[in-house]
């Protein structure tokens, strides 16, 4: 089965609501309010087609389709779409110069995924079941109503509406500059909600050590789940010193961009759950690379956003614990993935078992 075309368009999705985090969102800018969506389409011979998708918020989106349109397209055509680390090698070594993390990682991201749909819908099967078919259904959380530019009462609202739908907790973003501010509205959630209820809190790199520390030891008292991204992606040592200062678990490794770079925070013993991102760690191939690597340090995985694909490696394989419940792509797909007591329920068609209309397209292309 061989590839005849890859055709990558540019999607653009409104926002609920405008959102703003520690420091990914900019330094204290406008609130975001749009996500972008790279979608891959590679069809083949056979009449086969396989979708992939990335993401994009607040700049790349359409650099991202270009390196999938001029630079990947044409390497894919002609060759078999089983083949599949052959493509990856090729990819990789094309592109290490101008790759290895950051855009054209996540371009190459949405073709890995369109290939594990091609590969799974071969094998007549959801790609949960591929990878290993551990559970149909991955405990979530809730992520979209916690955010910085949400007031305390909007955010225990939304956070009792999570509740209500059975979901394990919460998390809520830190990250002012004044880190009393954040433990304040975090104490008053914890009231609020009850002492029983999991809290996790995410400052989105915005701290320095000191201020994480200060933090840190405040949300443990809190009694919080987790302590996500405290300072800068790179701050391998920083986050060593945190990790050894602090009782509450360290997470972080959504903004890293492969095994190598996780393996650095691991073998520092710099992070205790990490959090790889589908899209920025290069696509299912990546990631399923780094999950060995975590188990290897007995540590667990929980994946960032892309919970529409992430829920298949959460139903896959042994160790990927829960998901975030960021519904910020569902409206790209014609049927939103079921929740069910808390749960997300991995669709169960042949492949990714993602679909977008042509109807859906046409709304949200920008590309
Ligand atoms: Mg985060």
């Amino acid at each position: 089965m061989q590839i005849r075309s890859c055709d990558a368009q540019l999607l653009a999705i409104p926002l609920e609501r405008p959102v703003v985090s520690g420091m990914s969102s900019g330094d204290r800018g406008a609130g975001l309010t749009t996500i972008f969506m790279p979608v891959v389409t590679l069809t083949t011979d056979s009449g086969l087609v396989g979708r992939g998708y990335t993401w994009a918020l607040a700049a790349g989106g359409t650099a991202m389709r270009s390196v999938i349109q001029e630079d990947i397209g044409p390497e894919l055509i002609g060759l078999a779409a089983c083949d599949h680390e052959q493509i990856l090698h090729k990819l990789y070594w094309k592109t290490q110069g101008v790759g290895r993390h950051g855009l054209v990682t996540q371009a190459i991201a949405a073709v890995d995924l369109a290939l594990w749909d091609l590969r799974a819908q071969m094998a007549s099967l959801p790609l949960f079941r591929l990878l290993g078919g551990r559970r149909d259904r991955a405990p979530v959380y809730g992520s979209d109503g916690g955010w910085l530019n949400m007031s305390v009462e909007e955010i225990v609202e939304a956070g009792r509406d999570y509740l209500g739908q059975g979901m394990r907790g919460v998390k809520l973003k830190v990250g002012h500059d004044d880190p009393g501010i954040d433990i304040e509205r975090v104490s008053r959630v914890r009231e609020a909600l009850g002492e029983d209820v999991w809290i996790a809190v995410d400052a989105n790199q915005k701290w320095d050590l000191p201020r994480a520390t200060r933090a840190g030891r405040a949300f443990e008292a809190l009694g919080c789940a987790w302590f996500e991204e405290p300072m800068l992606c790179d701050d391998v040592i920083g986050h060593a010193k945190l990790s050894r200062r602090l009782d509450i678990p360290v997470a972080l490794g959504e903004t890293l961009g492969s095994r190598f770079e996780i393996h650095s925070f691991l073998q520092a013993g710099a992070v205790e759950i990490v959090q790889p991102d589908l899209a920025r760690v290069g696509g299912v191939t990546e990631f399923l690379r780094i999950a060995s690597l975590c188990e290897v340090y007995r540590c667990p995985v929980e994946p960032h956003l892309m919970m529409e694909a992430s829920v298949h490696l959460a139903c896959g394989i042994p160790g990927v614990e829960g998901l975030e419940y960021m519904p910020w792509l569902t409206p790209a797909f014609v049927e939103p993935l079921r929740l069910e007591d808390g749960c997300l329920l991995a669709p169960e068609a042949p492949g990714l078992g993602l679909e977008i209309s042509e109807k859906l397209m046409e709304r949200f292309r920008v590309a």
